[in-house]
């Protein structure tokens, strides 16, 4: 099972992507993850990384493709994997799709979950993550069961410093200028499937999973 996850920042992406993962047993890969685990180690990486997501712009694709195929050639995606925030340029899903082809393989989903903007600010500025396992919180739509620490690993649970407010408006800008032909690319190949990102965690997962059961190999 290949799956693309697509949508908005704030969208609930890397909510969904956990139950996913866990649900059907495929590696949850994101670039975001990724990236925050290098600025919290202080690689180079990281520091690179940093400049860009800070200002709530995207990473160059040099930097962001080498990782992601070099993520993919690993043992564990195999069989499966679940891609979140990334592609995220028509650039980068060409170079996914080469990467694919090469090894005969091919993207079987790509989930949008669409949420309008005005939802957006609240489900940013709310949200709470743990930098040690990637699981994210809400304040108040999906609090941790203690305050401040993760349900997952038990860690620290923090504020991301691009969720602040002016940051966010330049990543949903990105979104709409970089992101969204993507929904167009897919659509043409007929791999895109719609979900309604407003409804509840549960609802959305129970959407997903609906969809995703076609892709799964019975064993
Ligand atoms: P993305 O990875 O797409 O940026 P997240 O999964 O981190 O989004 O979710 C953004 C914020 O919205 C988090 O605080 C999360 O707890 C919350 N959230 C996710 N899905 C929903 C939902 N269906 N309803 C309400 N809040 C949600
Ligand atoms: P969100 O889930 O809120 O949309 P992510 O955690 O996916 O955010 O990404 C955080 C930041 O990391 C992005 O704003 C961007 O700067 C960088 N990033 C993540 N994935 C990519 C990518 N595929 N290409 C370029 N930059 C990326
Ligand atoms: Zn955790």
């Amino acid at each position: 099972m290949k799956i693309v996850l697509l949508g908005p920042p704030g969208a609930g992406k890397g909510t969904q992507a956990k139950l996913i993962s866990k649900g059907f047993s495929i590696p949850h890969i994101s670039t975001g993850d990724i990236f925050r685990k290098n600025i919290s180690e202080e690689t180079p990486l990281g520091v690179e990384a940093k400049k860009f997501i800070d200002k709530g712009l995207l990473v160059p694709d040099e930097v962001t493709i080498d990782i992601t195929k070099d993520r993919l050639s690993r043992d564990d995606c195999k069989s499966g994997f679940l891609l979140d925030g990334f592609p995220r340029t028509v650039f980068q899903a060409e170079c996914l799709d080469d990467f694919l082809k090469n090894r005969e393989e091919d993207i079987d989903s790509v989930l949008l979950i669409g949420v309008p903007p005005e939802f957006i600010l609240e489900r940013m500025t709310g949200r709470r993550v743990c930098l040690n396992c990637g699981s994210s919180y809400h304040i108040g739509f999906n609090p941790p069961k203690v305050a401040g620490i993760c349900d997952v690993c038990g860690s620290e649970i923090i504020q991301r410093d691009d969720d602040k407010e002016t940051t966010v408006k330049e990543r949903i800008d990105v979104y709409e200028k970089s992101t969204q032909p993507l929904i167009d690319y897919y659509d043409k190949v007929d791999k895109l499937f719609t979900l309604d990102g407003t409804k509840s965690i549960e609802e959305v997962f129970e959407d997903v999973s609906k969809h995703l059961a076609q892709f799964q190999v019975k064993k």
